[in-house]
């Protein structure tokens, strides 16, 4: 059953100082009277503020005299986690953020048509309904993984949006390599480790004959799961299972969104050849054999490059060269 449970819808701008005090501040107390000079707010707010994080699980001790002392944060990935590093640009300057939701997707298709601005981020801790590509399951279990979904309004032609794609999967495997693991990119959409798929993006764009109303870029990526069952147990793979401990999602979260930013910028500058070269060092399809399972038909070649659009060029056994927009990879 599709459940919804939202957190907080929030724009940067409105972002609880209090919390981001005592995040800047971990580990130290800090007084009420400073609190509330400082961030011009009554004592008797400060303190039912404190309530309310303390109910999200951060753990604040509060000593008479001393005042708060934020000891450590929840594995939640809260907005004002996001907010608390002042590096990110244009991203998540709106965050819609859920306990619980059918589809990030589904729900920034909702909100982009609604007027949404570009850069709006949905996250959430769960999906019951997480989608992967021709109505395929993305499955999402709760704070085990980072499910986001962000609006993009790019000034591109349709043709030209399955760049984004790239640019998302160059911002994902830079972000995973951030933790020492060598993961790969597998044109067009999964993140792999050893063959095994430890991140998806699902790009989803609504467009006139010219121009783009919007992109929806989709990203999973499976970060705390212990264990992966049924289909998904030989291949699937998460962070943990890799490292062989908890890693920190804010961390990976943050990573991936400083990198998107960046090779966004790129592709936004006309300098997506850049995130080309990135791509061609990051992925592991370039130079296998492949089988492409189309819609109507089905390829078998050599993937041996791919275009300036992102497209995969396959070289057939007779010698002639398809190129190839989408489709189903599958390495051999
Ligand atoms: P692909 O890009 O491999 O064609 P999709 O983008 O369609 O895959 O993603 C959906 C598929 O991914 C599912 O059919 C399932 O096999 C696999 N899958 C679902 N959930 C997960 C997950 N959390 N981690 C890794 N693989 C998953």
């Amino acid at each position: 059953m599709e459940e919804e449970i939202l957190i907080k819808a929030q724009d940067k701008k409105n972002k609880n100082e209090i919390l981001l005090y005592l995040l800047n501040n971990k580990g130290k107390y800090v007084s009420g009277e400073e609190l509330s000079e400082k961030l011009n707010v009554t004592r008797t707010a400060i303190w039912k503020h404190i309530n309310g994080f303390k109910k999200l699980g951060y753990e604040i001790d509060s000593v008479p005299r001393l005042g708060y002392c934020l000891k450590s944060s929840p594995d939640i990935l809260y907005p004002e986690e996001i907010w608390k590093d002042e590096e990110l640009k244009f991203l998540g300057n709106k965050i819609y953020y859920y306990e619980s939701i059918g589809s990030t997707n589904e729900k920034a298709k909702i909100l982009a048509v609604n007027g949404e601005p570009h850069g709006t981020l949905i996250l959430s801790e769960k999906q019951t309904m997480g989608k992967g590509r021709m109505g395929r399951k993305w499955e999402s279990p709760k704070n085990e993984g980072i499910w986001l979904s962000i609006i993009l309004r790019p000034n591109l032609s349709p043709e030209e949006a399955p760049k984004i794609t790239l640019v998302t999967a160059v911002a994902c495997a830079k972000a995973i390599r951030k933790q020492g693991i060598n993961c790969a990119i597998k044109w067009p959409n999964d993140i792999l480790y050893e063959e095994k798929k430890l991140a998806g993006i699902l790009t989803e764009i609504s467009a006139e004959i010219d121009r783009i109303n919007h992109v929806i870029v989709g990203v999973g990526i499976n970060v705390n799961t212990k264990k992966f069952t049924g289909e998904l147990e030989n291949i699937a793979t998460s962070l943990y299972l890799i490292k062989g401990e908890p890693v920190d999602r804010k961390k990976i979260l943050i990573d991936f969104l400083k990198e998107f930013e960046y090779f966004y910028s790129k592709l936004e500058k006309g300098n997506f050849h850049e995130v080309l070269k990135e791509w061609k060092a990051l992925n592991c399809t370039i130079g296998r054999n492949v089988k492409i399972i189309g819609k109507t038909k089905e390829i078998e070649g050599i993937a041996f490059d791919i275009d300036g659009f992102g497209a995969l060029l396959i070289r057939k056994n007779d010698g002639s060269v398809e190129r190839i927009l989408s489709g189903d990879v599958s390495l051999r």
